[in-house]
Formats: C-alpha cells, structure tokens, sequence
C-alpha cells in the first residue's frame, strides 16, 4: 500500500484575506465531536439553538431562520430561486463582485434584471436604486452589505424606502457583515438575507444562515410554480427545520457542531464587544498601511471594519508580495478581483482573525515583502498603528 498518500498536516496559516478567516481552536475541536443522526433528539436541540442564534446575529425574530447546506453562495442561490418566478422583475445592486453574482443567479432563476451600477469601491446610494429603476415596479431589490470584493459597506435602512417606492421586497447579502458589522434584520425591514460561516463568524466554509421575514414567507406559500432547485426549495427543508422534522437531505451534523460553537462564541463576546473590536482593529491596520505611504480604495466613511482593499504601489509585483508573505510569514492575504484584479490587495480583519497581533504581523510582514521589490515605506506603520490604538 505504499501509494497511500500521508495523513494531512496542513500549515497553520494566518488568514488575513478576504475568507475563510483563521478558525477558533474552540470551532475546530467542536467539529471533532461525535457524530449522532440527523435526527437524534441530541441533535434536534442543537438545530434549536444554531436557530435561535443565527437570529440573534441576524437582529431579527424571523421564525423562518436556519442555516443552509452550502457555502454563502448557496445561501444567495436560497434566497432568489425561492423568491423568484419566471418574469419576475429584480432590481441589483452592483458594486463590486458579489452584486454581479446576484445579478447572475437571478438571471439564471429566470427574472428580468435591471442593474443598478455603482462604483468598484463607493457604496451604492438610495438614488442609484431610484435611477436604475427609472418609476417602473419590481419583486425584488437585492443589495450586498458589505462588498468584501473592495471593502465598501452601503447602508441597508434608507433602501427599504426605495423598496417600497417599487413596491419591491429587500434582500440582502449579509455574508461579510454577520459577526463583524451591525445587522439588523428587522429594523431595517430586510424581507430575506443570508450569510456564510466563513467570513466573520470564524467557522469554516460550509454553512449559510438564511432569514425570510413573514412577508418573505407569504411570497414564498404563493408561488404558482415549483420552485426550480430541489436542494434549496425552502418549502421543503423547513419541514425538517420546522415541527414537522421530516427528511429533506441529511444535515452536515459536525459542521453544525462548528457553527453551533462559532455563535456561542459570538454571543459570548457580546456583539456591541465584537464590533468595537472589528471597528478598532480596522482602524489601526488603515491608519499603519496609510503611515507606509500606502493608498485604501475606499473613502473612510463608506470603509468596512471586516475588510480593507488598499492600492498595489506602481512597480510592485502583487502576486509576488503575496507569496512572499505566504512563504515566509504564513499570512495569507487576498489579491484583487474583476477589475481591480492586480491592481489591490485585500486584507480581512473577520472575527477570530480581527486582534492586534494580527495586525502588527500584517503591516511588518508587508513592509518587508515590499522590501524586497524597493519600495520603501514612508513612514513607521507599527508606532502609527500603536498611535491608533492607544
Ligand atoms: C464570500 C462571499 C459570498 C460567497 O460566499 P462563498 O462562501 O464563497 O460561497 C457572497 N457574498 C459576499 C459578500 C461574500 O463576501
């Protein structure tokens, strides 16, 4: 049997890019538990409270709110196939990569999208909503909070005026924001949102909470055609997250151990705690990559705490910063995508990977891959960093 490959021994990564983020050791030996049936009373309670949870980091009191099989983008899939009928009219927003995904998967589901652009880097305003939609009405308005492709984060509150002025339903991509940036479903008026473990919430990849506000659940009772996917039709799977507990497909059971512990975790820290750290740390990286002469893509009101896209310095070779990082300080950080593809780097500060540390070892580690190309940094990052915190 010598052609058995060796057990795993992956490196242990500091991972400052755009998700997944550094899981919690606490997440990880969570994960490790054993495994029961998928409809074990054990693991019934655990399902009770993944679902109370997700809606405490969602601020919501939905009753339609549980996590689906799937990474994020399953969850946005979630979202428009149950919400979208053939012909429907969809109005998204698009700033960056994850609007033009929902434009997609819309696209695909069947409804007729108009586009509200915005710029790679700007947050999208109420008034590009109201332009795109030119007076006409719409099922849905679907908007990205925090657009982890350049780091900017658009206001979700003043765009359910815009919905109802379209006679539109909200959706919202909350992947980047849960666990690192206010969220708050029900204030907002949000009728349908998802998440991803990933990013924030420092669980691995696997799982996206779904929320559907009672609106959202009147919609999806009315459909008049069977939802397309039967993986994600939610008239079925809330059966099994329901009373009723019937079969759909099996649930990841030890992932669900992991996201059990990464929101205990969550509400552990307290959320008011956890976005004061995300707000704080963000802030110190900005004020150390500035101080180094280097330049952030996003003006600081419109910035996200969970990430920051900041500009690759003419000359710099950025894919070779990378590796140099990778190589010689295990940090991993993100590049750029679509059109600011070689053009940025993007590093995440999301939940476990958000801590001082993490941003000392960043700014030196860059300041010395930069090193290597001749670039020469302005100024001291870490005393302007250290400036920022005290
Ligand atoms: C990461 C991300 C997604 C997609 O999540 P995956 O887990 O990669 O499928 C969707 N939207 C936003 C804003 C994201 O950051």
């Amino acid at each position: 049997m010598s052609n058995v490959p060796t057990p795993l021994a992956p490196p242990t990564r500091v991972l400052l890019g755009p998700g997944p983020s550094t899981t919690d050791p606490r997440v990880l030996a969570a994960l490790a538990l054993p495994t029961v049936g998928h409809l074990d009373p054990y693991f019934l309670r655990v399902m009770d409270e993944v679902r109370d949870m997700s809606r405490v980091v969602f601020g919501t009191k939905n009753e339609l709110t549980f996590p689906m099989s799937g990474t994020g983008s399953a969850g946005m899939e979630t979202c428009l196939v149950n919400l979208i009928e053939r012909g429907d009219r969809v109005l998204v927003g698009k700033n960056g990569v994850f609007g033009t995904r929902m434009a997609e998967v819309a696209r695909r589901a069947g409804a007729e999208v108009t586009v509200a652009e915005g710029e790679w880097g700007r947050a999208l305003t109420p008034q590009a909503f109201r332009d795109a939609a030119g007076g006409a009405q719409f099922k849905l308005l679907c908007v990205v909070h925090a657009e982890t492709s350049t780091g900017a984060r658009t206001e979700i509150a003043p765009l359910r005026a815009v919905a109802d002025e379209l006679g539109a339903m909200l959706l919202v991509d909350c992947v980047t924001s849960v666990g690192g940036l206010p969220v708050e479903l029900d204030a907002w008026g949000v009728d349908a949102a998802y998440s991803g473990t990933q990013k924030c919430l420092s669980c691995p990849p696997g799982l996206s909470p779904v929320s559907f506000s009672a609106r959202g659940q009147e919609v999806l009772a009315a459909r008049k055609t069977p939802v397309q996917s039967w993986y994600l039709d939610l008239s079925l799977i809330a059966n099994y997250w329901g009373s009723e507990r019937a079969y759909h497909h099996t649930a990841p059971i030890n992932m669900l151990y992991g996201l059990h512990e990464a929101l205990r975790l969550v509400l552990d820290e307290g959320l008011e705690a956890r976005f004061a750290r995300h707000a704080t740390n963000a802030r110190a990286l900005c004020t150390g990559l500035e101080a180094m002469g280097l330049e952030l893509v996003v003006p600081a009101d419109e910035r996200l705490a969970p990430l920051t896209a900041v500009r690759v310095p003419d000359g710099i070779d950025e894919a070779a910063v990378r590796a140099n990082l990778l190589a010689e300080h295990d940090l991993e950080i993100g590049g750029g995508l679509g059109p600011l593809a070689g053009k940025v780097w993007r590093i995440g500060l999301m939940g476990a990977s958000s801590k001082r540390a993490n941003v000392e070892l960043c700014l030196t580690a860059l300041s010395s891959a930069l090193a290597v190309q001749g670039f020469a940094p302005r100024g001291d990052a870490i005393a302007a960093s250290a400036a920022a915190y005290a």
